[in-house]
């Protein structure tokens, strides 16, 4: 909400939070009219620094003891607010300047949209969950270790240890890897609107999901197959997915859901499903191939090679479901 000759920036802090201190800097970059004077230690100083410094920028903090969901959710009812859930991806976004939002809602101290458990035979995974503790979780190891090997696998270390599966899933990038889970085990996306989202509909192409403005993803309920396993060839600089497919077997029906392969974001590949739900071996796949048309053509590979990698990795992700 910056208007001419008015700049206006409500900051929500987290005291000592990398992330915040980061988006704080990529803020002022784009509005060169604040400037930051001074180091400041934590949040509490940066709030003071701020409301002595500059006393036309609006402070409001909602820093992790108060932040809740019901604020949160009144937060984001403001048309420029953004979500800051790890940061993984909204920071360097700031940082190059392809968004401007003039609050960040730091989702980072909502303990409701945290952690993992067992609801109605399903493993509930809140959005704010990171994905290291997907792949540590010894429920999601027992119940579903095709995601947490999927989490275990995605970035590094770092990305690991701040992104969220909120924010991978909310971010919807064509190459992600929980999209593959999401639409393959054919999970429910819960969101702050009090809406259960089926994974068929809420992917609605690259970058671009069911989600409505301002609406938070809260939790993801994930069925538990018989078996299940994904694939990816990875982008060796990223580890994003040049091409990864999940593979989930239920009880009379195989769910296959492939991304980083098409322009418009993780698809099912029903012919894969019929071949699998028929036989259950990567030779039933022999004869089902994708076709080059509306698959992802870049540096790193054409849209051929793309396609034919979505059969190898499909393969070998049914042999490795077992
Ligand atoms: C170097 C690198 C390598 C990576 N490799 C992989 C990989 O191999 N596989 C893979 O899948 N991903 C990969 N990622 C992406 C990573 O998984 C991030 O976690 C993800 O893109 C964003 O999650 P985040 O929690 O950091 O969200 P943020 O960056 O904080 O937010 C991303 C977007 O989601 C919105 N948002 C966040 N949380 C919510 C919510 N609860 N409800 C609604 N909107 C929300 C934000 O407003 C923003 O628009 C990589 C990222 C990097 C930087």
């Amino acid at each position: 909400m910056t208007t001419a000759g008015e700049a206006r920036i409500r900051v929500m802090t987290v005291d000592d939070h990398p992330v915040f201190r980061d988006g704080l800097a990529a803020l002022l970059a784009v509005h060169p009219d604040l400037e930051l004077v001074g180091e400041a230690g934590n949040g509490a100083e940066a709030l003071e620094a701020w409301a002595t410094l500059r006393p036309d920028v609006t402070v409001m903090d909602l820093s992790m003891p108060v932040m809740g969901g019901a604020e949160a959710i009144e937060a984001m009812k403001d048309e420029d607010a953004k979500a800051l859930a790890g940061g993984q991806t909204l920071i360097p976004t700031l940082k190059q300047r392809l968004a401007s939002p003039t609050t960040l809602v730091d989702l980072n101290g909502i303990a409701e949209i945290k952690g993992i458990c067992l609801k109605d035979g399903m493993v509930a995974i809140g959005a704010g969950t990171r994905h290291a503790e997907v792949a540590d979780s010894a429920d999601v190891q027992r119940l579903i270790p095709a995601l947490a090997h999927l989490a275990a696998h995605i970035g590094d270390p770092q990305v690991r240890n701040r992104g969220t599966l909120g924010g991978s899933l909310a971010n919807n990038d064509p190459s992600a890897c929980y999209p593959a889970a999401v639409l393959g085990l054919g999970a429910t996306v819960h969101t702050s609107a009090g809406r259960a989202i089926a994974a068929d509909d809420y992917f609605q192409g690259m970058f671009e999901t069911a989600l409505g403005e301002g609406e938070l993803i809260t939790s993801v309920d994930f069925p538990v197959p018989e078996k299940a396993a994904y694939m990816k060839f990875v982008q060796p600089a990223s580890r994003f997915a040049l091409t990864g497919v999940f593979v989930a077997k239920f009880l009379g029906a195989v769910r296959v859901a492939v991304t980083g392969a098409s322009e418009s974001g993780v698809f099912r590949w029903p012919e894969a499903e019929k071949a699998l739900s028929a036989n259950f071996s990567a030779g039933a796949l022999d004869g089902v191939a994708l076709g080059a048309d509306g698959m992802i053509g870049d540096l790193h590979g054409t849209a051929e090679y793309r396609a034919h990698l979505a059969g190898v990795m499909a393969r070998r992700a049914v042999t490795a479901a077992g």
